[in-house]
C-alpha cells in the first residue's frame, strides 16, 4: 500500500500521543480539573432539551460564534470560524493555501502539527530556529520572507513546547513584511501576560488568531477550537471546511463554558501561581534548568532526561519527552497541575535525581 501513498507523506509519522495508563497525566498540557458534576449534568440536561440528535448540527455554529464575538468584544461574527479542535483549523489553513512544493514558514521547535499539516498537503515547512534562549529570531523570519516565495506563516505564542510568548511588536514586524496569511496560535494565550494579537485584527486582514477550548477552558475531550480573522480570510477558509464539522454537543458545551468564564478565571490564577511555585522549586533541584513559561506547562532541561522520564513513569508521572529533538536535547515538558500533584512530582523527581547521582 505504501507505494500508493502520496510522496509527501512517505517519510512522515502520525502525530504521536501517549496511551500509558498513569496516575498523573502531565504530558499534554490539559487542565488539571474536570468540569464539576453539576456543570456536566446541566450540560447534558440542556442538550437533551434543546437538541435533536437526528438532525445535523448548525454547520456555521452561529450561536457559538455570537457568544465568541461577545467574549472577544468583536463587532461581527463573519471573521470567526470554529473547528473540531484547533487542529482542524490548522489543517484547513494548509489545505486552503498550500499547493505541492509551496513553502510555509514556521519556528522550530514549535507545535508539530504545523509541519505535519503542511506535509499532508504536499507543502514544504521552512523552519526558522529559535534563538538559544528560545526567543524568536525575527530577523531570520524577515530574511526568509524576502528570499523565498512564502505562502503561509505559523507563529505560536506562548510557544509550545518552550513556553515563551512572542511580543505583539514582533508579530507586527512580521505582519508588516508579509501580505499572505499569518496564523498566530494563542492556544495558551489565557495563561500569558502578553496581550492577545486580536487587537491587530482590524489593521491586518491577513491575520488569523487561533484559540482553543482544550486548555484554559478544560474541554480538551470535546474537541473545540476557533479562529478570529477577517471576513475575507474566513470566507476563503470555509472552502476547506468539512460540513457540520463541530457536533451539537460541543457547540452547546462551549456556549456554557463561555458563560462560566468568570469562575474559570479563578482557576487560571491558580495555575499561574502554581507555575511560579513549580518553576522556582524545579530550578532549585540539582542539575535542573527551567525555562521561563507563560503557559500551563514548564520545559526543563536535565541530564539523562530519557532515563529520568522512564523513572518518572514508573512513579506514575507521564511527562512529555523532547530529549531526542535536535533543539531540545535533554528537555522534558511538564503540565502544571494542582498543588498536591505538583508536590508529589517534585518529591519523586528529587528522589530520582538523587538515585541518578549515586
Ligand atoms: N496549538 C497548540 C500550540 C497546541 O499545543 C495544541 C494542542 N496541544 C493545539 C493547537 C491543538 O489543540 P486542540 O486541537 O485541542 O484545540
Amino acid at each position: 500500500m505504501l507505494s500508493y501513498l502520496k510522496e509527501s507523506l512517505q517519510a512522515s509519522c502520525p502525530y504521536k500521543t501517549n496511551s500509558f495508563k498513569v496516575q498523573y497525566k502531565l504530558d499534554a498540557n490539559e487542565a488539571p480539573w474536570d468540569l464539576t458534576f453539576e456543570n456536566k449534568a446541566s450540560l447534558l440536561e440542556e442538550l437533551i432539551n434543546s437538541t435533536s440528535f437526528n438532525l445535523y448540527p448548525d454547520s456555521q455554529a452561529q450561536a457559538l460564534k455570537e457568544a465568541l464575538a461577545k467574549h472577544h468584544q468583536l463587532k461581527q461574527t463573519e471573521g470567526i470560524l470554529v473547528g473540531n479542535g484547533s487542529n482542524e483549523l490548522i489543517q484547513m489553513l494548509a489545505l486552503a493555501f498550500l499547493d505541492k512544493g509551496e513553502f510555509a514558514l514556521m519556528p522550530t521547535p514549535t507545535f508539530s502539527m504545523y509541519k505535519q499539516c503542511v506535509q499532508l498537503v504536499g507543502g514544504q515547512a521552512l523552519e526558522v530556529p529559535l534563538k538559544e534562549d528560545f526567543s524568536y529570531n525575527i530577523e531570520l523570519f524577515k530574511e526568509a520572507i524576502k528570499k523565498e516565495k512564502i505562502k503561509l506563516i505559523f507563529l505560536c505564542t506562548p510557544n509550545n513546547p518552550t513556553g515563551n510568548p512572542l511580543p505583539l511588536s514582533k508579530i507586527k514586524e512580521i505582519l508588516d513584511s508579509f501580505q499572505g496569511p499569518v496564523l498566530v496560535d494563542e492556544a495558551y494565550g489565557e495563561f500569558s501576560q502578553a496581550s492577545s494579537a486580536k487587537t491587530l485584527l482590524e489593521e491586518y486582514p491577513n491575520l488569523i488568531i487561533l484559540k482553543t477550548f482544550s486548555k484554559a477552558f478544560a474541554l480538551a475531550g470535546l474537541r473545540l477550537g476557533y479562529c478570529l480573522t477577517s471576513q475575507e480570510l474566513a470566507q476563503i477558509l470555509l472552502k476547506a471546511k468539512a460540513p457540520y464539522n463541530v457536533n451539537s454537543f460541543s457547540q452547546r458545551a462551549a456556549l456554557i463554558a463561555l458563560k462560566n468564564f468568570p469562575s474559570l478565571e479563578k482557576e487560571l490564577e491558580i495555575i499561574k501561581k502554581e507555575r511560579v511555585f513549580m518553576s522556582q522549586a524545579l530550578g532549585q533541584l540539582p542539575g535542573v534548568t527551567v525555562y521561563p513559561s507563560e503557559s500551563n506547562f514548564l520545559l526543563f532541561r536535565v541530564k539523562q532526561a530519557q532515563s529520568i522520564w522512564q523513572k518518572l513513569l514508573a512513579e506514575g508521572f507521564l511527562v512529555r519527552d523532547f530529549s531526542q529533538d535536535k533543539y531540545l536535547t535533554d528537555c522534558l515538558r511538564l503540565t502544571i497541575a494542582d498543588r498536591a500533584t505538583n508536590i508529589k512530582f517534585l518529591e519523586s523527581l528529587e528522589k530520582i535525581l538523587k538515585s541518578e547521582a549515586d
